[in-house]
């Protein structure tokens, strides 16, 4: 197998940054986020400043005060981190896939499936940082490795605001001198443990074989025996992808009028576009079903090169599928629905088409405006008709019914 790319990028004294990019008047100050001095409670960030006093997470915000009385003491609004964490991943997404969310302010990306796109990992790793911190105005630190320990080790030595990359061959040297309490597997005790046994760096752990690491600290031992040789297969864990999204509508009475029944297409691919908008997902299939006045069902699917969210595209290619399935029917139809499935989550990075910003951006305008005045509030020219349809066949029980999202 080649060596994977792994990324490991994490930001620094997150909250207490977020503070500083709110407030200027806190930059160089020790900020510390959690509470304010009299509070109970402990800081959930202190900033590099406030480090110096030797505060940090956890520790009880009365002993931080006492620390360094002088502090800049922020409760914090998590809304308002929240905020900026959906930013990052959203900036992480468009270079690959293959993310993992480690935390409101961590993050892994698998670089490797994207190796025909990037000339150089190195220079796309450096690309991500500075893109991050230029749309965020955050400082992040990045760790380069070809698997998730290495990678985050080596975020621990660009702390902060550097990145370091795990050369290919240096992996051994890279390890021999860190600390052991770096490793993921090793907890206090452990430390206790190693200290008695003069343990104190990773090189230090290679002299013992599996079986004591075993016997010492159980499945817990494996994992340290292979930790401290820089060995890890582990997958990232990225958010599960549904395997399609649909939307069909049921008709009370049966409709022949292919105006009519294209207005309801376009009104099911806008609704179709929002979910898969929401989830980030692309779709390399778009399938649309028909059901006669005689319950026979019929489908069409088209296969996409490069996968698709937008409106405008869903529509165009599903009204060309409509057609083929409708055009030379003699019946009317009881149903009508579109599916989009085989999906991606993230911007497809594709070689063929440069993806159309203005049409994203026209689609979170649209988003923004329902999402505050409801769906009905911006309609295509197209489901305008519908409108009317509805607003007429109101009185008569008109009844929209629509499917949704299978896992
Ligand atoms: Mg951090």
């Amino acid at each position: 197998m080649s060596r994977r790319c792994i990324v490991h990028i994490d930001i620094d004294a997150f909250f207490a940054a977020v503070e500083e990019l709110l407030d200027p008047s806190l930059k160089g100050k020790p900020v510390i986020v959690g509470g304010l001095p009299h509070e109970r409670g402990v800081a959930s960030t202190a900033s590099y400043e406030a480090r110096k006093y030797g505060i940090h997470s956890g520790m009880p915000l009365r002993k931080a005060y006492q620390l360094c009385p002088h502090g800049r003491f922020i409760r914090g609004n998590y809304q308002v981190y929240q905020a900026f964490s959906r930013s990052f991943s959203e900036i992480l997404s468009r270079y690959t896939p293959d993310m993992e969310v480690a935390s409101l302010d961590e993050a892994y990306l698998d670089l490797t499936r994207c190796r025909p796109l990037y000339a150089s990992f190195s220079r796309t790793v450096r690309e991500i940082k500075q893109v991050v911190e230029r749309e965020l105005g955050l400082a992040v630190s990045v760790g380069v490795g070809p698997n998730k320990t290495l990678a985050k080790l080596a975020t621990n030595l660009a702390k902060p605001g550097g990145l370091f990359e795990v050369q290919p061959g240096e992996e051994e040297a890279f390890l021999k001198d860190l600390r052991i309490e770096l490793l993921p597997g090793i907890g206090p005790k452990a430390q206790v443990i190693f200290r008695m046994l003069n343990i104190h760096k990773i090189g230090d752990l290679w002299g013992l074989p599996r079986a004591t690491l075993r016997s010492l600290f159980g499945l817990n031992g494996e994992a340290i025996y292979l930790q401290a040789r820089g060995i890890d297969s582990r997958p990232l864990v990225t958010a599960a992808v549904p395997k399609s999204v649909s939307r069909e509508t049921t008709f009370l009475e049966d409709l022949w009028e292919q105006r009519l029944l294209l207005a309801h297409l376009a009104y099911l691919c806008d609704r179709l576009t929002l979910a898969l908008r929401k989830d980030r997902l692309f779709a390399h299939i778009v399938e649309v079903k028909v059901r006669y006045s005689d319950f026979k069902t019929e489908g069409r699917r088209r296969l996409l090169i490069s996968p698709l969210q937008e409106m405008g595209e869903i529509f165009r290619i599903s009204r060309e599928l409509f057609i083929e399935l409708f055009s030379g029917s003699r019946l009317s139809l009881r149903l009508v629905g579109v599916k989009a499935s085989d999906l991606v989550r993230g911007r497809p990075l594709s070689l063929f088409e440069p993806y159309s910003e203005r049409q994203e951006r026209l689609g979170s305008a649209v988003d923004h405006v329902r999402g505050k005045y409801g769906f009905g509030s911006l309609l295509t020219v197209r489901e305008r008709m519908l409108d009317e349809v509805y607003s007429f066949e109101r009185n008569r029980g008109f009844v929209l019914k629509t499917a949704s999202l299978t896992k």
